[in-house]
Parts: C-alpha cells; structure tokens; sequence
C-alpha cells in the first residue's frame, strides 16, 4: 500500500473523495465509499471479494484469473476515471457525478480504440507513395470528384515518365452532379484521351 503523501501528492493524508479514511492508492480506487459505489456498477460476482485484497495489481490479478482481458480493460478504465474524479477534487475543487465516473470509463476503451484506428488508417494513408513505373513506360493516374450537395463533378489526369516529370495533365469540369463510379469511370477516360492525344504508347 502506497501512502500519497509520501509521494507529495496531496497535503492532507485523508481521502479527499470521502474525508474519512487515510487515504492510499487501494482506499481511492477500490474501497473508498465513492469508488464502491461506482464498482456497484460493474455486474460481476467477485466485486466483493476486492476489498479483502491489499493491493490494486492483487485485484487485477484476480479479474485476470476470474474473468477476461476484456474484464481487465473494463477495471484499468474505470481505476483510471476514479483516480481522474480524484484529481479534479483535489486540484480543481470540482468532482464528477457517480455515473458520469462509470460511463466515462466505459465509453474510454471504445474511443480508444476509434482513436488506434484513426491513426492506423492514417498511417495507411502515409504509406501510399506514388512509385515510378519501368523505364520507357508512362503512367497515368486519374481521380475524380463529386459532391452530394448538387455542385458539378469534375475530373482530372496525369501522365508522368519512368523519371516522374510530368509529361502531360488535364482537368475537365463536369456539366452536371455524377455518382462516385460515374465520375471514377469519366476520370479513366479522360486519362485515356490525353494518352491517345499525345500519341503516348
Ligand atoms: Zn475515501
């Protein structure tokens, strides 16, 4: 058990969250009044069983060897946003409501992972590189554009050589709003006539 204090976090050694206790790191997440009341939340059997435990990673250990990984993500969230109310009371004077504590916990992993895969897809997107294409051939590339607010399509094309100057590029404004495929589909024939017009094999 680690006294708070002794780590100069807090002046007085009571809990702040029910100014009854001394306050330790087990007391604030696992069996302060406030954090029972927010583990009432947690429909798993062995809840009770954590108060006779002496330490957090004792507790972990036990969801562990009792429940899932999943369980183990759902109490390192909710230890996590116990300690935050903690926190906001002692340094911001201001606290969160029980639920808000068990519903931001829960809503945690579920954004965390949005976040890993928002990341992921950018990092997708940074490894799409333009490469050259062999020595003596052209490569074109197209790409088109569509609104869904009734704004005009448009498309464009470019060719490049095996060195990567650009050899020739058009764009054509579009009379009219055309779906995705439309547009793709218009932007492949662009590039085609702009190879075709320049005689590019
Ligand atoms: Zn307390």
């Amino acid at each position: 058990m680690v006294n708070l204090k002794k780590r100069g976090i807090g002046e007085n050694e009571f809990c702040p969250c029910c100014g009854r206790d001394v306050e330790s790191i087990f007391h604030s997440i696992i069996s302060c009044e406030v954090a029972k009341r927010v583990w009432d939340n947690w429909d798993v059997h062995f809840v009770e069983n954590w108060q006779r435990l002496y330490d957090v990673s004792d507790v972990a250990l036990k969801i562990l060897e009792k429940g899932t990984t999943r369980g183990l993500e759902v109490f390192f969230g909710v230890a996590w946003s116990i300690w935050y109310n903690r926190n906001l009371i002692v340094f911001e004077s201001t606290c969160r409501l029980l639920c808000q504590i068990w519903g931001f916990a829960n809503r945690f992993p579920h954004e965390h992972r949005r976040a890993k895969l928002a990341l992921f897809k950018d990092q997708v997107v940074e490894n799409i590189r333009w490469t050259p294409s062999p020595p003596r051939v052209f490569k074109v590339n197209v790409d088109g554009a569509t609104s869904v607010d009734g704004r005009n399509s448009s498309v464009g094309a470019i060719i490049r050589d095996s060195c990567g100057a650009v050899t020739a590029a058009c764009c054509k404004y579009l009379q009219g709003q055309f779906s995705v495929a439309e547009v793709e589909a218009i932007a492949v024939e662009a590039g085609i006539l702009l190879a075709r017009d320049l005689k590019i094999p």
